[in-house]
């Protein structure tokens, strides 16, 4: 308890494990006629959170940003015990952050004023999960929300419980929180697409906002994931992008049918496969595609022909094997290198293209 209130009192924001402080804090910034927009996050921060919450401090007076590792969302052989937990890092960044957005203020002086992080939510599953504890069993009992068929699509092939724990545990966050504002990563852009079904079809009063991918300087999207890849698999990992942008090329250029875009995608993903093939175990990357997809970006159904004026998402998962054979004092990132790693990615051939 008392660290509790010691943590408080350090930090330029409050943070919240239960919900009747947390909706005292709403109704009091609600009578203070403040706007609240919610970053919904799992922690292990990186610079594509960090954009969301500048963009939800543009939209709003105060900024709840929700680290919480849900287990409804991993599959029962997935990493949720491995899932990099760094709550330090995680307040140090937002702290920093707190201090940028002060300053851009300060030097814009005479500008309207910008909003500031005010509260993370950092709940136990207890709290998440009152009644019964969570479930990854597809079978098991609970109270889900569950969108169809959006959520059996995609990432939903593989991951069954996905979106299921997905749309559970972000209804859960909108009930507690009641954001005007809530803000997405185009990084993961099915999970958009549900979300924003589901806030319309539950009328739920926010608005959804999707903030643009953040990407390494070669092109990779930022993940939390990537500090398994180690440095020979995050080389290699580039393929995706490079696939997609490949695609996007071709629509671009004037392609609309499925063969010619994804046909230059494929041919991307099979010439680095076959150059892995070729090199030695103790120098390849194996990976196997889980899926490259054209399809149309409401309904998420597989397209044979884009209708240039609705565009299209362009969408893949590439799961990288373990390193094989690594080299003494090579750097196979956490899990030394055993551990494989699921990368997706995405583009949006916009209508307007
Ligand atoms: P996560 O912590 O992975 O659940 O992500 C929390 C939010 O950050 C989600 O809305 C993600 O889509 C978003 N996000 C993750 N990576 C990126 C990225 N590279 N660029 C933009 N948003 C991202």
């Amino acid at each position: 308890m008392a660290s509790g209130l010691q943590i408080r009192q350090m930090h330029s924001f409050q943070v919240f494990r239960d919900v009747p402080p947390l909706r005292q804090f709403r109704r009091q910034k609600l009578l203070e006629n403040r706007t609240i927009g919610l970053v919904p996050t799992m922690g292990a921060l990186h610079e594509g959170h960090l954009s969301l919450i500048r963009q939800a401090a543009q939209d709003n007076t105060d900024v709840v940003v929700s680290i919480y590792v849900n287990p409804t969302q991993f599959g029962v052989n997935e990493d949720l015990s491995s899932y990099p937990r760094t709550w330090d890092a995680d307040v140090q960044k937002l702290e920093e952050l707190n201090n940028e957005l002060s300053a851009a203020e300060s030097a814009a002086s005479g500008q309207p004023s910008r909003g500031r992080i005010t509260a993370i939510l950092a709940p136990t599953s207890k709290v998440m999960y009152p009644t019964l504890p969570p479930t990854s069993d597809p079978n098991g009992h609970g109270s889900f929300v569950t969108i169809t068929p959006l959520a059996t699509k995609l990432e939903g092939a593989s991951r069954p419980v996905f979106f299921r724990g997905v749309a559970t545990v972000c209804t859960k966050l909108f009930n507690i929180v009641t954001p005007d504002r809530v803000y997405f990563g185009q990084k993961d852009i099915q999970q958009c697409v549900i979300i924003k079904r589901m806030v319309k079809d539950f009328h739920i009063g926010t608005e959804v906002k999707i903030g643009p991918t953040v990407r390494e300087s070669d092109g990779l999207a930022m993940s939390s994931r990537n500090v398994y890849l180690g440095a020979r698999r995050r080389a290699v990992g580039l393929v995706l992008y490079r696939a997609l942008k490949a695609a996007e090329d071709a629509f671009k250029s004037g392609k609309v049918s499925r063969s010619d875009i994804l046909g230059a995608a494929n041919r991307v993903t099979q010439d680095v496969l076959s150059e892995q093939q070729a090199l030695p175990p103790s120098e390849r990357v194996l990976y196997e595609v889980d899926y490259i997809s054209l399809a149309d970006p409401e309904s998420l159904d597989e397209l044979d022909v884009v209708d240039p004026s609705k565009g299209a998402i362009l969408s893949g998962a590439v799961k990288m094997f373990p390193i094989e054979d690594p080299k003494s004092g090579e750097d196979c990132g956490l899990g030394s290198g055993a551990v494989p790693v699921r990368l997706i990615d995405n583009l949006i051939l916009d209508p307007s293209t």
